[in-house]
């Protein structure tokens, strides 16, 4: 099997928030400053440990929890260590998010100077009562003096993150938004729909009868017509839930989606290498222990099967609009998809895939059916 065996992408993950959001169940907590120190601490030592895997890093991505909310100290240390470990001109993209209310001159001043190229803000929506629902701490004053002070900076190339069917939404308000946000110069909006996640403050909300969802008709009749929308405005839908400009879209995140090699650092940070999917551990004391044993302590590895490969090659890259080359599969994997995949056939007799110029892709129309198109591959 011919794989590209270089690690290409570089994910860090920081835990850190200032508060909870409702609906959040990524692996995030508030910490003491002297926490967050030992954590930043550990992340350079790691970051130190995984040097040898770090000399063909084309992409960067600093995520979290809230990446942006750490002290200016932590972070420039960080940075500082990153532009030292990585050849930064070999870099094309080098993201970090943010919340809007912790954009500073300062902040965006130190994340010029260390090379950061992409900004990925969580916005989520410009309407207080959404907002206040959300347990978002920002307002539309916030967000247009964060865009402002970003672009001083020479930090034009931005993400903001949108969510739908929140509280009482309705498409008018997702325009509006995106209206807003487009003419500030955003270039790049990932547009998710809320998801109700067990052990969030809003699921207990919504077991109390404190608000109703939008049932799935709605929200599929929803999500077209933010498609249509951000096509008719020029933006290239490349992903279900991803638009763009043109040349603006995520190189990062394209390199997952192609299920391409990545490393991660940091506790609970994903990473794919070596045919394998690892996570490390999301306890702190024992993701210490790891590197100071230099034995990372993970909370998962897998070695894939061929076949587990392949499946999943389909399974990520399907979520593309322009989805799998069938040319690209062969090269990578030496085997022919449809041989490995019969039923690609009858998903095409059922118009549920289409196969198009060397392509294999979901039909737009059958984007929001995705999952039940992918379980094929499961
Ligand atoms: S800022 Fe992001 S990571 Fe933190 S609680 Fe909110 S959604 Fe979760």
């Amino acid at each position: 099997m011919k794989m590209n065996n270089k690690i290409e992408a570089l994910y860090i993950h920081i835990p850190f928030c200032k508060n909870i959001c409702t609906y959040c169940d990524f692996y995030k907590m508030i910490a003491k400053e002297e926490v967050q120190n030992k954590y930043i601490e550990y992340l350079i030592k790691e970051l130190q440990l995984k040097n040898k895997l770090l000399k063909n890093i084309k992409t960067i991505y600093i995520g979290g929890g809230t990446p942006s909310s750490i002290s200016l100290k932590n972070l420039e240390m960080l940075l500082l260590t990153i532009k030292k470990l990585i050849d930064l001109q070999k870099v094309v993209e080098y993201t970090i998010e943010v919340n809007p209310q912790d954009i500073t001159s300062n902040l965006a001043n130190l994340l010029s100077l260390m090379g950061i190229n992409r900004i990925s803000m969580g916005v989520q929506s410009l309407d207080n009562v959404q907002l206040k629902f959300l347990n978002r701490k920002h307002n539309i004053a916030t967000v247009t003096n964060a865009i402002k002070l970003l672009h001083e900076n020479n930090l034009f190339n931005i993400n903001c993150d949108i969510l739908y069917a929140v509280y009482e939404d309705n498409f008018n308000r997702i325009k509006h938004d995106v209206d807003y946000l487009e003419n500030l110069g955003i270039v790049h909006f990932s547009i998710y729909s809320l998801i109700l996640e067990e052990k969030t403050v809003l699921y207990h909300k919504y077991l109390n009868n404190e608000f109703s969802l939008m049932n799935e008709d709605e929200e599929t009749i929803l999500y077209y017509k933010i498609v249509n929308y951000m096509k008719q405005k020029g933006f290239i839908h490349y992903e279900v839930s991803n638009f763009s400009k043109e040349n603006y879209q995520s190189k990062h995140n394209l390199i997952y989606w192609h299920n391409r090699y990545y490393l991660g650092i940091g506790a609970n940070a994903s990473y794919y290498y070596n045919n394998t999917r690892y996570t490390n551990i999301n306890n702190l004391e024992k993701y210490y222990l790891g590197i100071d044993n230099n034995n990372l302590i993970y909370k998962e590895r897998l070695i894939l099967t061929k076949y587990e490969q392949m499946q999943e090659e389909f399974i990520i890259s399907l979520r593309l609009i322009k989805g799998v080359s069938v040319k690209s599969f062969i090269k990578k994997y030496n085997e022919d998809p449809f041989i490995v995949f019969p039923f690609i056939n009858k998903l095409i007799d059922n118009k549920l895939l289409f196969y198009q110029n060397d392509y294999l892709y979901i039909p737009e129309n059958k984007l929001y059916i995705s999952n039940s198109i992918l379980v094929y591959f499961i």
